[in-house]
């Protein structure tokens, strides 16, 4: 029977290390303990928040509800040809599926090394990275309803992604809890290098024909350099999504920034780098009382060690307001604000 804790802090779940405080808490090991903990509250009244690994997250205030934290561990795979279908439990660390993957020699995960969290969180924002998203990858999951207690799958299409997007975020947030997730990986390794500094650290490796096991190594040595560590510097990777606009203000924006980090995104939109941005307005490596932006990449929000969620999100706003005073440029929260 999962166990209800009252009052307790929310430092140790959430890696921007904000100490607000949870008026219930309790952990899932199992699918059906979800059935069980909803007998137990009222699901209409009671305010509910899913919990992962709490890295993509900024807690603003104390939390009036209950917090389920997702611990449904278990990897399995079943081989057909060059196909793996692999299962995860949604409470299994990210990289340690990628690692597992690595280590059988399952292509399809291995750009995505060393992002933090849970796979039961990786569908929510479609997550992504040096030029693989989750979707490419994604073969259904499992969820729980909320309001009925039934277990339902999502097939691809069900989950509308988009950059940094899925249905979970949108027309159902707050309505499902997903308990595992399919991935069809393959045996035959389709080697992803052309993005970011992946070429270039193979190129300097002296590494001419890698291995998923060499792209694996490769990015989590990149993202090591680049990236504060959360075990050591609050933070919940990049704050800001990159913006995505339309040809016709993108024109109006190259011509007066000729210099602009962009690169072209669907249905003939442009994306641009919201690090880039953020540091042309002078906030690369900010510290602004006890929170500020990382050193090596603008975009990424750091807690200094006492930092309140509150102050951090006020600094967000200046950061939006300074962007849009600059570029004309809407920036939106990659970050989950509760
Ligand atoms: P949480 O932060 O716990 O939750 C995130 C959201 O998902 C919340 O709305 C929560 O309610 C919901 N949720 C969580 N679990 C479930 C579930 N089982 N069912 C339903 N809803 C759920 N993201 C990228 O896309 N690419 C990157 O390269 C990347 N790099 C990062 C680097 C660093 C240093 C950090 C700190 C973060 C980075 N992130 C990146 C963001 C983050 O790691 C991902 O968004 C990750 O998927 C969040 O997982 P989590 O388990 O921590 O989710
Ligand atoms: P980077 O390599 O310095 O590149 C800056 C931005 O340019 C990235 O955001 C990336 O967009 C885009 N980009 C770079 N090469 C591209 C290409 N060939 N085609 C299209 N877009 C390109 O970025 P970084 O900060 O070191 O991050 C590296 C990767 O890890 C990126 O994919 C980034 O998304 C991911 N990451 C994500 C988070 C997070 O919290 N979401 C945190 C850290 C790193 P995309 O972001 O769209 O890929």
């Amino acid at each position: 029977m999962p166990v209800f804790q009252e009052s307790i802090s929310l430092k140790p779940f959430n890696t921007f290390r904000i100490d607000s405080k949870a008026d219930r808490f309790v952990e899932i090991k199992r699918e059906s303990d979800l059935k069980a903990v909803f007998d137990g509250v009222d699901r209409y009244t009671q305010e509910i928040l899913v919990l992962g690994g709490g890295s993509n997250m900024l807690f603003t205030k104390d939390f009036k509800g209950l917090v389920i934290k997702i611990s449904i561990p278990g990897i399995s795979y079943v081989e057909n040809g060059d196909e793996v279908i692999v299962t995860a439990g949604a409470g299994v660390v990210w990289n340690d599926l990628v690692t597992f993957c690595v280590h059988h020699d399952f292509a399809g995960l291995e750009n995505l090394t060393l992002i933090p969290g849970t796979v039961g969180a990786s569908p929510i924002q479609n997550i992504g990275a040096y030029g693989v998203e989750l979707k490419d990858v994604f073969s259904s999951c499992t969820a729980f309803e909320i309001a009925t207690g039934d277990i339902k799958k999502f097939t691809y299409s069900d989950c509308n992604f988009g950059y940094r997007e899925s249905v979970f975020k949108n027309k159902l947030k707050g309505k499902y809890i997903i308990t595992s997730v399919n991935f069809t990986l393959n045996k035959k390794a389709t080697i992803r290098t052309q993005y970011g500094a992946i070429a270039a650290e193979l190129e300097r490796r002296n590494i001419k024909q890698p291995s998923i096991a060499d792209v694996s190594m490769v990015v989590a040595a990149i993202r090591v350099s680049k990236l504060p560590d959360p075990s050591t510097i609050g933070n919940a990777g990049s704050f800001f999504k990159n913006p995505v606009i339309d040809k016709k203000q993108f024109e109006v924006l190259f011509a007066k920034f000729p210099e602009v980090v962009h690169y072209p995104a669907p249905a003939e939109k442009i994306k641009l780098a919201a690090g880039w941005l953020i540091e042309q307005c002078g906030f690369k490596g900010k510290v602004v009382g006890q929170t500020g932006t990382w050193k090596n990449q603008a975009l990424v929000l750091v807690n200094h060690g006492y930092a309140s969620g509150q102050e951090v999100y006020d600094f967000s706003e200046q950061i939006i307001r300074a962007v849009h005073a600059k570029f004309n440029v809407a920036l939106n929260r990659e970050v989950n604000i509760f």
